[in-house]
């Protein structure tokens, strides 16, 4: 078996040969992708289930339908996109041909987490494939069967010349990382990052950095308040609480706070019965060591269990539970939650709500409730996330359209769709001159003079 260093020097002997420049052959890697996808449900279902006991319904939602739509956008796309896009132009380039030019980066590193295993690491991969590079893919150690799948999986479907699948932990991606890579691209906590980021220094590497935050659901003014429930318990405690855009606490006023709690114990009743641990629509936590961290946040915590509470480690379940009472610098409110736990902290009017935000790390998405739309544009000018939704959870991140990801501590640069392409492309400034109008070049050769400038 090739060594890590042998992989990457393969890869990159390959790309530099020319083979993945081809329109055709980044349509017929994408076909296979999709192949992949469409002719290994089952087996991808199954290791999702084992590793997070994830429903197949939102398994085929989140891991599969997501991708193969962006596989779709992509393909039906991507010939457009690698067209060259002229430039405007001044009177002293008039006669030149000025455009810029998509070119591949080269061998780029993809290493996602576990929470999406299959998702996070394909998407990119999409963006990378259309837009010519070669690829090394480390997918999350954490969940294990869907990361031996991927491992097993790429290699009969896509170019094994061109695209390679990593396995381990820390310390082998550690190793990893010490070979040169042309783009890294990194979906992960923010602890990890700075190891990305000290590991990309030494090589001047850029890196697209995918992290996590505390994303806030403020619910201020009149609301469909059953609606808002619903919305608000789909998108938290879809996987148990473990997706990067989850809502991760809530702002609301005492009214509010109040109206909504019978609406969230019932909503939590309708979706997963009186006794969540025995219903197959909820996710588990991914690891006893996730588990841990979850549970022990939730026993520091001052606020007040008001629904849910239950747990049991050896199940590595968590129920659905909401905490009310909660100060700004609760241990809740300390670090992302990751875990299927809402804390509902109460404000007394927009503003504090919307001060409370910008005192915190800029977050990766923030979500606005309310049939006010004055207080959603409100919210929307006076604060900074990677994406933006009123009324609802997560569903701003499912359309290929819109560039996803951070801003500051939640993350750099973008992706899905166009954006994924554009990542992974390098945008050549160029412009072909001819030997014309030399005479009009006189103006900018010494001898200057005050004259030469207009003056
Ligand atoms: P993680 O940082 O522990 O692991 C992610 C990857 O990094 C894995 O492949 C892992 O093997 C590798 N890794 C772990 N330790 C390493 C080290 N010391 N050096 C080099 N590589 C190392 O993250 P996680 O726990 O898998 O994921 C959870 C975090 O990811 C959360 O914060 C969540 O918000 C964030 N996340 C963000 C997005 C997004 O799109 N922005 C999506 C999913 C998850």
């Amino acid at each position: 078996m090739d060594t890590q260093s042998q992989v990457v020097d393969r890869l990159r002997s390959v790309f530099c040969s020319g083979v993945t420049i081809p329109e055709e052959f980044r349509r017929a890697q994408l076909n296979a992708l999709m192949c992949m996808i469409k002719e290994n449900e089952e087996l991808i279902l199954n290791a999702l289930h084992k590793d997070l006991a994830k429903p197949k319904f939102e398994a085929s939602l989140s891991e599969i339908d997501i991708v193969i739509n962006d596989l779709h956008y992509t393909i039906n796309n991507f010939s457009k996109w690698m067209k060259p896009e002229y430039a405007g132009k001044n009177l002293a380039t008039r006669l030149d041909t000025c455009f810029v030019r998509r070119e591949p980066l080269g061998v780029v590193l993809i290493i996602g987490p576990w929470n999406y295993p299959l998702q996070i690491l394909l998407l990119p991969l999409v963006g990378a494939i259309a837009a010519g590079n070669c690829a090394v893919i480390k997918p999350s150690e954490v969940s294990a069967a869907t990361e031996s799948l991927i491992a097993e999986l790429i290699p009969k479907y896509l170019s094994q010349d061109c695209y390679a699948v990593v396995r381990g932990g820390a310390e082998e991606t550690q190793a990893l990382l010490k070979n040169r890579f042309d783009h890294i691209f990194y979906t992960g906590s923010q602890t990890v990052a700075r190891c990305i980021l000290q590991a990309a220094a030494v090589h001047l590497t850029p890196v697209t950095l995918e992290l996590g935050g505390k994303s806030p659901c403020l619910i201020y003014g009149d609301v469909d308040i059953i609606a808002a429930a619903r919305r608000l318990i789909w998108s938290k405690f879809f996987n148990a609480g473990q997706s990067c855009v989850a809502p991760d606490y809530v702002l609301c006023t005492e009214a509010t706070r109040d109206a909504l709690l019978p609406e969230l114990r019932q909503a939590v009743e309708d979706f997963y019965g009186k006794e969540p641990q025995t219903c197959p629509d909820l996710c588990r936590i991914v690891s006893p060591r996730h588990w841990t961290r979850v549970m022990e946040m939730l026993k520091k915590t001052s606020g007040k269990v008001v629904l849910g509470g239950e747990s049991n480690e050896e199940d590595k379940y968590i129920a659905p539970t909401v905490v009310v009472d909660v100060a700004e610098d609760d241990a809740l409110m300390e670090e992302e939650i990751f875990g299927p736990i809402l804390p509902i902290l109460t404000i007394e009017s927009l503003q504090e709500g919307i001060d409370l935000i910008n005192r915190k790390e800029r977050p990766l998405a923030l979500y606005v409730f309310s049939d006010e739309s004055s207080i959603v544009n409100t919210v929307l000018e006076n604060t900074k996330s990677g994406g933006f939704c009123s009324n609802d959870g997560i569903v701003h991140m499912t359309l290929p359209t819109l560039p996803f990801g951070g801003i500051g501590a939640s993350g750099w640069g973008n992706y899905h769709g166009r954006w994924s392409f554009e990542t992974f492309s390098h945008q050549r400034a160029c412009m072909l001159r001819g030997w014309a109008l030399e005479r009009l070049n006189t103006l900018r050769y010494p001898p200057y003079s005050d004259d030469k400038l207009g003056w």
